[in-house]
């Protein structure tokens, strides 16, 4: 333990100090206008609860993307809740498996309101690629009210923090989506 102790010290600090402008100016600005609108209408942060339905997995590592020290998103005011009880919105990735279909449901229908579903990656919304599979529910759009799409396959972090934008300007004072 004191060998490695010290070879750390030896070494020194191995990552790189990283600014707040690496995702670049649009990102920046974005996710300005992103923190003011969730402040607008949140409070303070807007909760977020991922099912991952299906998915390749690729979906995932651009939300855990968009968490890291690049992107940071949380910084914006968006957080992954653990438990759906916590969530303000739902995000779906995947093309929704059969075996998937009652978790997903399970998870909405244990979120209080008002609740947002969106869906995150090309097949998640219909299925995609995957749609006329024996083993698809016909995607997240088949089973639930969708609000907002984030597109891409799978969806740079610039797409989410869109996406996030375009339905939190379009939120009425019940916190619901204008249609
Ligand atoms: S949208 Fe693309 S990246 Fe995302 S789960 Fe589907 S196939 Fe994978």
């Amino acid at each position: 333990m004191t060998r490695i102790f010290l070879e750390s010290l030896r070494k020194g600090r191995l990552s790189r100090a990283v600014k707040a402008s690496s995702a670049g100016p649009e990102y920046e600005k974005a996710g300005q206008e992103l923190r003011a609108l969730i402040a607008r209408h949140f409070g303070r942060s807007l909760q977020i609860r991922e099912v991952d339905a299906g998915s390749c997995g690729a979906c995932e590592s651009e939300i855990i993307s968009a968490c890291n020290p690049i992107y940071d998103i949380q910084r914006f005011g968006v957080d992954f809740a653990a438990s759906p009880r916590h969530a303000d919105a739902l995000l779906v990735t995947g093309p929704v498996t059969r075996n998937m279909e009652t978790a997903l449901l399970r998870t909405y229908e244990a979120m209080s309101g008002p609740k947002f579903v969106i869906t995150c990656g090309d097949c998640a919304l219909d299925g995609g690629a995957f749609k006329d599979s024996y083993y698809c529910a016909g995607g997240a759009g088949a089973l639930l009210p969708v609000a907002a799409h984030v597109p891409g396959c799978p969806p740079h972090p610039m797409a989410l923090v869109e996406a996030l934008l375009r339905l939190l300007d379009r939120l009425n004072t019940e916190g619901q989506p204008k249609m």
